[in-house]
């Protein structure tokens, strides 16, 4: 059995264990006690602070080869330049399809408030030339130790661009990073042979606190968006990735199937990059300058899913207060959400910070984000796994304009598959 299946297989018996429980034991003070507070989230918690644990040292060593492999910063430009125009396009036609299917459907129409929502406080989303300054790390050692992505990236590039400059100094450390990039693909290998047992854990307790029960009385808005989020995965991007690279969707599909379960489960792009990457390189074919380069990037500013989210919960709160947004709203809403989800990175719940911003822009009541917060967290889950998909798809079809796909390894069903550890027990004998 191979460890995708695995790791699918524990999920589901995740799902069910934790739907069962909140069907029938939730008010169990054991079970909560000691499974669901206890067992599950400490396996859940280690699981992700372990993925995230890889993120900072994988894509600095791996960005660093990346860009010193490219070795021609015209080369490196052109990949930037197309992968964001990409992104910014593929979220504009996701948000647009959400707002097309949600006009049509029309949900929220008679949705009863009964006045008891809950409140929503919406955090302060930083200003866009804010976002743009921030690009520039003012200590990069800082970035580096929080984390954040697009400071990482821009330090990391001008870093490597430089050893380029310098010559023989250069290569002698780009030598160096590539093996330290190496073992840390390694390290991504071990933690995913652990990965089956976190993500049932963390199904087994999101599922025990978010009955399925929560999604009735918010059915309308959940089914539009699952669509939504169904439609742009397997035939926006698919039709993108087969007219503009060529290669099969459906094989592409079978390959990322292993990040699209660790973002389901995660609920978080930045998490789930150790594993995009890898499928990138290992499972899809893209070289490593492409794929070290295009996906942190994609994880970062990337979220068509979100977006998707952000359409449709618009309208569905216009409906519910009877505000009509107009052609112009609408316009608002898609320019508004592709430059949001730019400027906010991928964790978990950031889509509703988002939201905010959106609804701010357009004159929504900012508290309609307390109705959907509800079933928000399951959402979440869904349109993470669509952000990434997203992120590969691009990935996938700017490598193909570079060259840079190697379709060898792309339609090898094998290929990349989470090998055996073989643990080097006679290491003293061999040395
Ligand atoms: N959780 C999403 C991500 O990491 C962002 C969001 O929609 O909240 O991609």
């Amino acid at each position: 059995m191979t460890v995708t299946t695995r790791i699918l297989i524990f999920m589901i018996a995740g799902l069910v264990l934790g739907s069962l429980i909140n069907a029938f034991a939730s008010d169990v003070a054991f079970i909560d006690k000691y499974f669901v507070n206890g067992l599950f989230h400490v396996v859940g918690a280690m699981f992700i602070t372990g993925l995230k644990m890889l993120v900072v040292p994988l894509v600095t060593f791996s960005l660093i080869c990346g860009v010193y492999g490219i070795g021609d910063i015209t080369k490196l430009g052109r990949v930037g330049v197309k992968a964001f125009g990409m992104f910014v396009m593929t979220t504009a036609l996701a948000i647009t399809l959400a707002i097309t299917i949600a006009v049509i459907v029309g949900p929220g129409e008679g949705f009863e408030l009964t006045g008891d929502q809950g409140d929503f406080t919406a955090p302060v989303a930083p200003p866009l030339t804010q976002v743009i300054i921030d690009l520039i790390p003012s200590n990069p050692v800082a970035a580096y130790a929080e984390g954040n992505m697009l400071q990482i990236i821009f330090f990391t590039i001008l870093f490597a661009v430089c050893m380029l400059m310098v010559g023989e100094a250069g290569r002698k450390v780009a030598e160096g990073a590539e093996r330290l990039n190496e073992i840390m693909m390694q390290v991504v290998t071990v933690v995913m042979h652990v990965a089956p047992y976190g993500v049932f854990a963390l199904m087994a307790k999101t599922f025990a606190l978010q009955g399925l029960g929560l999604i009735w009385p918010m059915f309308s808005y959940f089914g539009v968006v699952v669509v939504a989020l169904l439609l742009h995965a397997t035939i926006t991007l698919m039709l993108l990735l087969k007219l503009l690279s060529g290669v099969s969707p459906l094989m592409f599909l079978r390959k990322v199937r292993t990040p699209q379960i660790f973002a389901f489960s995660t609920a978080s792009s930045n998490a789930t990059i150790p594993v995009t990457l890898r499928a990138a390189e290992k499972r899809l074919g893209v070289d490593n300058p492409t794929a070290s380069f295009v996906v942190p990037f994609g994880a970062t500013i990337n979220m068509d899913g979100t977006a998707i989210m952000q359409g449709v919960a618009t309208i569905f709160v216009a409906n519910v207060f009877g505000i009509d947004l107009g052609i112009g709203g609408y316009l608002t809403v898609i320019g508004m959400a592709v430059l949001a989800s730019i400027g906010t990175a991928g964790v978990p719940g950031v889509g509703l910070i988002m939201l905010a911003m959106v609804f701010t822009q357009v004159g929504l009541p900012v508290e309609g984000i307390a109705l959907i917060m509800g079933v928000d967290r399951l959402l979440d889950m869904m349109r993470t796994a669509v952000n990434v998909t997203g992120d590969l798809t691009i990935t996938s079809i700017v490598a193909q304009s570079e060259g840079s796909l190697d379709e060898a390894i792309f339609y090898d069903p094998k290929a990349g598959d989470v090998e055996d550890i073989h643990l080097p027990h006679k290491a003293a004998d061999t040395a």
